[in-house]
C-alpha cells in the first residue's frame, strides 16, 4: 500500500525524521489558512497524489505571498497532474499540502528497501537527490552508495556514518544525518514498510538535514497489525480493478498486456503467464481465482478481466482440484450473460468435474477454443490476439 507524502511526513516525524512544518487542504481557502499558521513566505504548495515527478509536471510551486498560495492550491486543486509515473492519463489532484519554504544548500537521495537479492534492509543514497534514481542507477551507478544491514544487529551508527561519508557531508552534518537516518530505519522496520525514499533529502543553507519529500511504502500482509497507517488508504489513488477484486478476496494484479488470464493457484497463474510470454504474448493480468471460489466470485473475476478496454482474447485454465471445474463454467457463463463480450476465450479445463464443466461452456454458445496442455493453450492465445491485432 502507498501513501501521500504529507501523511508520509507525519508518521516519519513521529519518529524524529526532520521535516518542514505543513499541512493539507481540501480547497483554496483552508490552503491560504494552513499557510497562515506555518513560517513564510515563501511557501511551497505541493500536489498529493501517489506517483513522483510532480515536479516536473507542474505539481510543486514556490509562492511568496498568501494570495499565491490561493491562487496556486486553486489552480493545482482538481488539475489533471502527468508525470512520467502516472502514464499518460494523468491523476487528478484532490489534496495539497503546503509548507514552509526550504533554504536548499545541496539535494541528495536516500532511500532504504528490502533488498530481495541478498535478503537484508539496504539503504541507497546517492549524491545526485531530486532526480530518478533508476536514471542516476543506470547512468552514473558509481554515484550509489549501498549499505546492506544485518538483520542479527539491525542498524548500527557505523552504518549510517558510512552513508553519511559517501555522501561528502561535514562532520557536523553527518552527524545530523546518522540520527537522520537511524530514525528512518526505526521507522521502516516499526511501521513494516517495504520502501522509504526521501528524494531529495536536502542540506539547508543552515547545515541541517530535512526530508523535503517523502515516499513510504508498506507491506499489505502486515497492515492488520497497524491499524493507524491502514487507515491511511487513499482508494482514489488506488486501480478501480484492484480494489475490486480485494473485496472478492481475489488476487488480481493489472498488467500491460492484452491477453486476460483467469487462473487457479499462484504457481499456476505465474506459469501462464511464463508460458504466455514465452509465445510471444504479453498477459493483460496476474488472476488466481483460488481455491474454494463460488460461481459469484468466478463470475465477478471474469467480469474484471472484462473490464479492462486492452483485453482482445482471454485464457481460463483451471486445474480443478479443491475448485471445481463445472464452478468455474458456471461463473464464466453467469458473467457473459451480464456483460456480452466478443473476445475469443481459449480455454484448458482439466480436473474435478471436469465433464461437467466442458458441457455447460460448450452449451453456452461462448466463442471457445479448446487447448489440451500449457504449451497449446499458450500458442492458441497468442494467435487469438494476432488475429484481433
Ligand atoms: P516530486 O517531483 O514528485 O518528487 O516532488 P518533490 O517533493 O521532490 O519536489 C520537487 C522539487 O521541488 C524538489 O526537488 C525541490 O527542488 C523543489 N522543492 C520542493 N520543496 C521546496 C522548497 O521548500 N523550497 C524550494 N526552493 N524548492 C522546493
Ligand atoms: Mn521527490
Amino acid at each position: 500500500m502507498n501513501i501521500h507524502e504529507y501523511q508520509a511526513k507525519q508518521l516519519l516525524a513521529k519518529y524524529g525524521v526532520a521535516v518542514p512544518r505543513g499541512g493539507v487542504a481540501y480547497t483554496a481557502p483552508e490552503a491560504e489558512n494552513v499557510a497562515k499558521g506555518l513560517g513564510g513566505p515563501p511557501w511551497v504548495v505541493k500536489a498529493q497524489i501517489h506517483a513522483g515527478g510532480r515536479g516536473k509536471g507542474g505539481g510543486v510551486k514556490v509562492v511568496e505571498s498568501l494570495e499565491d498560495v490561493r491562487e496556486t492550491a486553486n489552480r493545482i486543486l482538481g488539475m489533471n497532474l502527468v508525470t512520467h509515473q502516472t502514464g499518460p492519463e494523468g491523476k487528478e489532484v484532490k489534496r495539497v499540502y503546503i509548507e514552509e519554504g526550504c533554504d536548499i544548500a545541496r539535494e541528495l537521495y536516500l532511500g532504504i528497501l528490502l533488498d530481495r537479492a541478498n535478503a537484508r534492509i539496504t539503504f541507497m543514497a546517492s549524491t545526485e537527490g531530486g532526480m530518478e534514481i533508476e536514471e542516476v542507477a543506470a547512468r552514473t551507478p558509481e554515484k550509489i552508495v549501498k549499505v546492506a544491514i544485518d538483520p542479527a544487529t539491525g542498524m548500527l551508527p557505523y552504518h549510517a556514518r558510512k552513508i553519511a561519508f559517501g555522501l561528502n557531508l561535514e562532520s557536523r552534518q553527518a552527524g545530523a544525518a546518522v540520527k537522520f537516518m537511524m530514525a528512518i530505519y526505526d521507522a521502516f522496520t516499526d511501521l513494516d514498510a517495504s520502501l522509504i525514499e526521501i528524494n531529495p533529502l536536502v542540506i539547508t543553507g543552515a547545515g541541517d538535514v530535512v526530508a523535503l519529500d517523502a515516499k513510504m511504502n508498506f507491506d499489505d500482509n502486515a497492515l492488520f497489525r497497524h491499524k493507524d497507517v491502514a487507515d491511511l488508504r487513499d482508494e482514489d489513488e488506488e486501480d478501480a480493478a484492484e480494489l475490486e477484486a480485494a473485496r472478492h478476496d481475489l488476487n488480481y494484479i493489472r498488467l500491460d498486456g492484452n491477453i486476460g488470464c483467469m487462473v487457479n493457484g499462484a504457481g499456476l497463474a505465474m506459469a501462464t503467464m511464463d508460458i504466455i510470454k514465452l509465445h510471444g504474448g504479453d498477459p493483460a493480468n496476474f488472476l488466481d481465482v483460488g481455491g474454494g471460489a463460488s460461481k459469484e466470485r468466478v463470475a465477478t473475476a471474469f467480469k474484471l478481466i472484462l473490464s479492462d478496454p486492452k483485453v482482445e482474447a482471454i485464457l481460463i485454465y483451471i486445474f480443478g482440484g479443491i475448485m471445481r471445474c463445472d464452478i468455474i463454467a458456471e461463473g464464466v457463463v453467469a458473467a457473459a450473460r451480464e456483460v456480452s463480450f466478443d473476445v475469443p476465450l481459449v480455454v484448458r479445463l482439466e480436473g474435478t468435474n471436469v465433464e461437467m464443466g466442458k458441457k455447460i461452456l460448450g452449451d453456452s454458445g461462448l466463442p471457445i477454443v479448446s487447448a489440451s496442455d500449457l504449451g497449446d493453450a499458450a500458442r492458441k492465445i497468442v494467435k487469438a490476439v494476432g488475429k484481433a491485432a
